[in-house]
């Protein structure tokens, strides 16, 4: 689940990683007005007013502007409300006390499958597009990838310090930068973020450094940890995936993946190699969807009916291996969903082994149905299914 700017600062500042001054979580033009003239009469010189989407660039969008009136701000809460950035139209925005910047630097920690392990960037060359960064001038950007073992305690201060010294960060930062990032790296572990990023991270001119922007996603998977991440889930902001939704409302096990070749079959393990299969045969899968053991006709409908739903999908793998569930159920399973489904474009695609999986093909052959080929075997089916992905799209 990603998090939006002021919720990141949120769960920064609960964890010792110093932000801004608290701002105003805004929805509308009177809103920020009187945010921005709360701000302004407490003393601030300048406010700022950011819009709070899931994306990255809203700078460059015109989405953050500073002002430093009440008139000023008005006129910006009118041009950043229902502004569209890259597709996600603002409706909620944070008017913060403004901070005065001298340097802007780059830290994050995210999660590194490939590494397994925790990945730190840090350079000292923020506020920027660290990509741009790092394909102009490697040597500005340090990476360094801990193991869960090192990290079982946190991120030991010494690490932290070398870190922002081989990043030269400036003398004067160089022990807050290395505080902040121990405490930045507990923050991601304690809240099961899968990246905790700063850009930038600011130098004020009394030589303090603070996060001026966050951005945090929390890991799906540890939800259970967390009250199924409730506190974050606010109005305005945009939902998970709306097919990932409502598969979790029906208790479906459907992630959304971006290739064309619809996958469902019958164990987690079985999936994942069906969508190895659909990858070695030059495809890419458009999901991942188990409908789990002793699959009903009704499951089978419901997980197929969601897959078809996809734009993407052009061809639908469906990989059963029977053992307790069996092969005349899932048959009767796909024939009653596609009678229920009624006519659609995409060829469903059946493999089928295992429990009385000869009666299951059996009765799809009988069946007739214009939608349904079968395969004899996993390659073969993926093979296909590729292939009429491609035909369609
Ligand atoms: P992003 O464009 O989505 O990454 O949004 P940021 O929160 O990073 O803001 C973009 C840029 O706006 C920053 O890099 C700063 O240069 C500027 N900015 C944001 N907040 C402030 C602030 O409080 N004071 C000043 N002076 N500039 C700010
Ligand atoms: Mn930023």
């Amino acid at each position: 689940m990603d998090l939006v700017e002021f919720q990141g600062k949120q769960l920064f500042g609960r964890n010792g990683v110093p932000v801004p001054p608290v701002g105003s979580v805004c929805r509308t033009v009177d809103e920020i007005v009187a945010a921005a003239e709360q701000h302004l009469g407490e003393g601030s010189s300048a406010v700022v007013v950011k819009a709070q989407v899931k994306t990255g660039g809203r700078g460059k969008a015109g989405g953050v502007k500073l002002a430093t009136s009440v008139e000023e701000a008005r006129a910006h809460a009118e041009s950043i409300l229902g502004l569209d950035i890259k597709g996600h139209v603002v409706q909620v925005v944070y008017v913060e006390p403004a901070s005065d910047i001298e340097e802007e630097y780059y830290l994050s920690v995210m999660h590194d499958r490939v590494g397994k392990g925790h990945l730190v960037i840090c350079s000292r060359e923020g506020g920027v597009d660290i990509e741009e960064v790092n394909r102009t001038n490697p040597d500005a950007v340090v990476k360094r990838t801990l193991t869960p073992h090192e990290t079982a305690d946190g991120l030991d201060p010494a690490t932290a310090r070398e870190i922002v010294t081989q990043a030269s960060f400036p003398a004067e930062v160089v022990d807050s930068a290395a505080d902040l990032l121990v405490r930045l790296f507990a923050a991601y572990l304690a809240e099961d973020a899968t990246l905790a990023e700063i850009n930038p991270l600011i130098r004020r001119p009394d030589d303090t450094v603070i996060a001026l922007d966050a951005k945090v996603s929390l890991d799906g998977n540890a939800a259970f940890r967390h009250d199924g991440y409730a506190e974050w889930k606010i109005d305005g902001l945009d939902a998970d995936d709306p097919l990932e939704a409502e598969a979790k409302a029906k208790g479906i096990q459907y992630v959304k993946l971006d290739g064309a070749v619809g996958v469902l079959g019958n164990g987690a393990g079985l999936v994942m190699a069906t969508l190895d299969v659909v990858a070695q045969n030059g495809g890419r899968a458009a999901n991942f969807l188990d409908v789990g053991g002793g699959a009903s006709a009704d499951a089978m409908a419901e997980s197929l009916d969601l897959v078809l739903r996809d734009p993407n999908v052009h061809s639908v793998f469906i990989n059963i291996f029977g053992g307790i569930t069996r092969g005349e159920e899932v048959a009767g399973g796909i024939i009653e969903a596609t009678n229920r489904l009624g006519a659609f474009p995409q060829k469903l695609v059946v493999r089928l082994d295992g429990t009385n999986a000869d009666q299951g093909r059996r009765m799809l052959e009988e069946a007739n149905l214009d939608s349904v080929v079968a395969a004899a075997t996993m390659q073969e089916a993926a093979a296909t299914a590729v292939r009429y992905a491609a035909e369609q799209a």
